[in-house]
């Protein structure tokens, strides 16, 4: 049986990708092991057989007696852990979650509905780390990747609203009390018309009471156009990963432009996105949309329509499932290669937990 070694298993991505591995059976087969940075020798999961402990997670020789290695403990700890056990003498297979390994030559970004081939073709060059990619590129890549395929996108753009579990479990709770507080404030309007209650809002929104530890400014019933870092340029980091990330993942011969705005929305686990495609020539609509449609066995193409819009091109209607929808695809007014889309996705499944959940069983299947 494959041993498999689990690191920030208790996380969000971390117990996503248990839940998912244990809806879809895939513990069977395997020898699964728990590491922990916190709790060394407490309970491990049931997977791991009756009375089994955690192990320590900065225990090189532990962890280096498992051939694969799953990782969604963060970034920091990639950053001391990896290289240290590659220098150990460590030979086995690193699946992360985190980005520190991301852009690194001899690491793969994993999406395999998108990129199975690159991925194929890496594990037979004995490329061993496989990295789960940016969850917004992801999840584009779930909804636009026909286009890729048919090698008919010239460039994007790609204006996003991502929800509070992209930034960790603490913003996502932080978002449920601003929500709450936005609420008691609205509830102690004087009278309730609506002027009355937006200026007791926006009042409290402006207030100290509002709590903003985390995000540093109001979310709820607000937006944040700003993700992650300065890059050069006028970027953020989470912009620059659009166009890097999207690349690498197709394993592209020249760069195709991928760039856009980056927001922080009120939702709480589906990302959105409204893009933006050059196509490289006039394709009729009709065939844009078959294209979309075939993306992937879980893309799935909504009708540019009201009614279908509202039931089914949402973050509420998209939480917890796989699907990627992808609707309101038409042709925009600046010419016929230019074509408008909406896309949603759960950016803790496709954008997070589910390209490592599936790259596990590719290892199973090739290593038995
Ligand atoms: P997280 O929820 O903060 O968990 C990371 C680790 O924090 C856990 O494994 C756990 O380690 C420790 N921890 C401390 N207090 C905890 C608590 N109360 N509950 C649970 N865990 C606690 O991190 P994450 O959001 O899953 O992200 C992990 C990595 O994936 C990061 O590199 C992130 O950038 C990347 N990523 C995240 C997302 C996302 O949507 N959040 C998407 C794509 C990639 P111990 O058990 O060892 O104490």
């Amino acid at each position: 049986m494959l041993k498999v070694g689990f690191i920030g298993w208790r996380g969000m991505v971390g117990s996503v990708l248990l839940q998912r591995m244990r809806e879809e059976a895939d513990f069977a087969g395997l020898e699964p092991v728990f590491f922990t940075t916190s709790n060394v020798g407490g309970a491990a999961p049931a997977e791991a057989g009756a009375g089994a402990a955690l192990l320590d997670a900065y225990d090189l020789k532990a962890l280096a007696t498992c051939p694969v290695l799953v990782s969604c403990q963060g970034g920091d700890y990639t950053g001391k852990v990896y290289s240290a056990l590659l220098q150990s003498g460590w030979k086995g297979y690193w699946i992360d979650a985190a980005s520190t390994l991301r852009m690194a030559e001899d690491a793969v970004i994993i999406l395999d509905p998108v990129n199975r081939a690159v991925i194929d073709k890496a594990l037979d060059s004995g490329i061993r780390a496989y990295i789960g990619g940016n969850c917004t590129v992801s999840l584009m890549l779930m909804a636009m990747g026909g286009l890729f395929r048919e090698g008919l996108v010239e460039w994007v753009n790609s204006m996003t609203y991502q929800a509070a579990s992209g930034a960790g479990a603490a913003k996502m709770l932080e978002l449920m009390k601003q929500m709450d507080c936005l609420t008691q404030a609205a509830n102690a309007s004087p009278n309730g018309d609506a002027l009355s209650v937006e200026t007791a809002v926006t009042a409290t929104q402006r207030s100290a009471a509002m709590p903003t530890a985390e995000f540093g400014a109001p979310l709820a019933g607000s937006l944040l156009a700003w993700i992650d870092k300065e890059m050069p340029g006028g970027q953020t980091r989470e912009e620059w990963k659009g166009e890097s990330e999207t690349n690498k993942i197709l394993g592209t011969a020249s760069t195709i432009p991928v760039d856009g705005i980056c927001v922080r929305v009120g939702a709480l686990r589906c990302h959105s996105q409204g893009l933006t495609v050059k196509l490289s020539k006039d394709v009729p609509l009709a065939d844009v949309e078959a294209i979309l449609a075939s993306s992937t066995p879980w893309t799935k193409l909504v009708a540019n329509n009201k009614q279908d819009t509202i039931t089914d091109l949402t973050p509420t209607a998209v939480t917890g499932t796989l699907t990627v929808p992808v609707g309101r695809v038409h042709k925009l007014r600046m010419g016929p290669e230019y074509v408008g889309a909406f896309t949603v996705g759960d950016q803790l499944l496709w954008g997070a937990a589910e390209p490592l959940r599936r790259m596990v069983r590719i290892l199973r299947e090739r290593l038995g």
